[in-house]
């Protein structure tokens, strides 16, 4: 097992200019986790409220998503709101309800600890550097954050930044976190916190790879029907990590590629409401679609 997994599995309540869904399955490990299985295995650590359908963790663990390391505590799962603007770009979040996961304190099963491949999900920045500590001697650590937790964390947030490798954030959250508007200057100052590269997400604009010894730049993959944005960062971070566990290297090239592979998962996040799109693609509709983006952007 190389690629574990550490943040929220929740209940999504989404308003979109089309459509309005309440309680789907939702939370940044879950999208990450069905992201990630298209590639290999994947293993999660999270919490559930009692109210979590057993059916529904069953069929994580039929997707491929290794769900040990997933807790019932007392109490409600975690539930998150949110409304989009026309644009797709702009998000509201209505509502967040923290309820098991306020006191979550993760568990990585033993077995577990010796991952070489780990992605700090969104979540509070203390139950990331907790999880983090109860890993062996990890390879390449990620982490992701949300304004949020900028806001009511930051000093938890920029001690978790010096024990990562890599942080992916949307350009919203890299200004918030660096004070800078220009997101080139963004990343210097994130690059200086701590972490060897900076991914930053432009929604449908793309994402930019920022390293002190690499550097990337990707439009998103042409998708002509949106039907929820939701999870798209997760789901790209899924694809990222999950290829890069599954070539076992952290070099420039798999970077690049990883790229690749994370944009065109996210392509089939955003396809659905909560992980309906994920759950639909196979590994060779994905591959076929980490092709054409790469035709894409070869002249
Ligand atoms: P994304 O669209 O990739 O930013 O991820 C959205 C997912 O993150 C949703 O399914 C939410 O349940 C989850 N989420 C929203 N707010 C938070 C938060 N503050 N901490 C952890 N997870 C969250």
């Amino acid at each position: 097992m190389s690629l574990l997994a550490v943040g929220t599995l929740a209940f999504d309540s989404i308003e979109t200019p089309f459509e309005k869904r309440t309680d789907v399955l939702g939370g940044s490990a879950t999208h990450f986790a069905y992201a990630a299985r298209l590639f290999g295995p994947v293993e999660l650590v999270g919490v559930i409220g009692t109210d979590f359908p057993e059916e529904t963790l069953k069929a994580m663990s039929r997707a491929g998503i290794g769900v040990r390391g997933v807790e019932t505590a007392p109490g409600k799962t975690f539930r998150w709101a949110g409304r989009y603007e026309a644009d797709w770009n702009t998000r509201h979040t209505l509502d967040t309800q923290l309820n098991v996961f306020e006191h979550f304190d993760p568990k990585v099963p033993t077995a577990q600890r010796g991952a070489r491949f780990v992605f700090l999900a969104n979540a509070q920045p203390e139950v990331q550097m907790r999880a983090l500590a109860q890993m062996r001697a990890p390879e390449l650590v990620v982490c992701d954050t949300m304004n949020l937790w900028i806001d009511i964390k930051l000093g938890a947030l920029e001690e978790l930044l010096r024990k990562v490798h890599g942080l992916v954030v949307n350009e919203e959250e890299a200004r918030m976190l660096s004070g800078r508007r220009n997101l080139f200057q963004a990343a210097k100052v994130l690059l200086a916190k701590g972490p060897r590269f900076v991914i930053l997400k432009k929604g449908e604009h793309g994402a930019f790879l920022l390293g002190r010894d690499v550097r990337f730049a990707l439009p998103s993959y042409p998708v002509e029907d949106v039907v929820d944005p939701t999870g798209a960062g997760d789901s790209f971070a899924g694809g990222f990590m999950g290829h890069l566990a599954a070539v076992g290297e952290v070099t420039p090239a798999a970077l690049r590629r990883a790229m690749l592979c994370g944009t065109a998962t996210a392509s089939f996040c955003v396809e659905g409401f909560s992980t309906e799109g994920l759950e639909r693609t196979d590994r060779k509709g994905l591959d076929a679609r980490v092709a054409e983006l790469a035709s894409l952007v070869t002249p």
